[in-house]
């Protein structure tokens, strides 16, 4: 569509030109400002350049060389400033959108692409060897970090877990800040029990991490695999309850489906 708009108009522009002459050249810089508004970037750089080829030469055939050329000088320079214009606006477009997708606390994507990367995932299975994998990280009584020493101690814990999670994402692993104290892991194709053994993994770092260990704080995670003919929803429900079931267990742990309640907990 945006092609046939686009010889429409220029062909338009061209037949103006040549039948009007000067009056015909002020039809092109509303044009210019047209494709770029209507446009997406890079085609509406085309086509205004496909303008300015055309409508130009022709213009030199009509008009007096001198009125030519400052035609071609200010409809070049408004051509300039649309091409900037677009372009300073797309880049404060991509750094809002980045500023919103990200959670200033700990710099991890919040909840705003999680379902997009949900459905994502869930698309790729069976074009990899393995199913997705989530896993639902909860702060364990985080509440008395809080309590005991102030927000801010809190507020350090959790960025201390952000630091900590972005750094044990592998290539294609995605992590994210649901809300709170809680944090999800999204893992592409990967065996069942390669996903339960890489979060108790988890669980042992966050034993190790200095800032949380100082403030008594570990974790539970509840592990799903992605189930044939499961929804997103379904899905973060399943993660969610066996996340609990890590709680009602003890804590401090890692369950997965198919797991006795209770899991395995810290070692001793
Ligand atoms: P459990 O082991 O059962 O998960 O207990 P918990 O204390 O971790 O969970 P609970 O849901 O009772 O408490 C979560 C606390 O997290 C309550 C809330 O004040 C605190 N919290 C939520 N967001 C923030 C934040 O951005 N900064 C700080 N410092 N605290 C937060
Ligand atoms: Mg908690
Ligand atoms: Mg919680």
């Amino acid at each position: 569509l945006s092609l046939l708009m686009t010889f429409g108009v220029v062909s338009a522009l061209c037949y103006t030109v040549a039948t009007l002459g000067t009056a015909g050249i002020f039809w092109c810089y509303p044009a210019a400002l047209g494709f770029y508004g209507l446009l997406e970037e890079r085609r509406a750089r085309a086509a205004n350049a496909l303008m300015l080829v055309t409508a130009l030469p022709l213009a030199f055939t009509v008009l007096e060389t001198s009125l030519a050329l400052r035609a071609t000088a200010t409809l070049v320079c408004a051509s300039l400033f649309g091409a900037i214009m677009v372009r300073t606006i797309e880049r404060q477009q991509e750094a809002l959108r980045r500023r919103a997708e990200t959670d200033p606390l700990t710099g991890l994507s919040n909840r705003h692409g999680l379902h997009e990367a949900l459905d994502a995932a869930a698309g790729s299975a069976g074009r990899t060897d393995g199913r997705p994998a989530l896993m639902i990280v909860d702060l364990d009584h985080f509440k008395r970090v809080n309590d005991s020493h102030g927000h801010a101690a809190g507020d350090g814990v959790l960025r201390a877990t952000g630091a900590l999670l972005a750094a044990s994402v592998r290539a294609g692993e995605r992590a994210f800040r649901l809300g709170g104290e809680e944090f999800l892991l999204l893992l592409p194709g990967v065996d069942q029990d390669a996903a339960l053994a890489e979060a108790r993994a988890l669980c042992a770092t966050f034993r190790d991490e200095p800032v949380l260990a100082e403030r008594d704080t570990t974790a539970s995670v509840g592990v799903a695999s992605l189930l044939a003919g499961e929804g997103r929803t379904e899905w973060l429900g399943r993660a969610d309850a066996l996340l609990y079931v890590a709680k009602r267990g003890g804590r401090d742990r890692a369950v997965g489906q198919g797991e006795p309640a209770g899991g395995e907990g810290p070692p001793g």
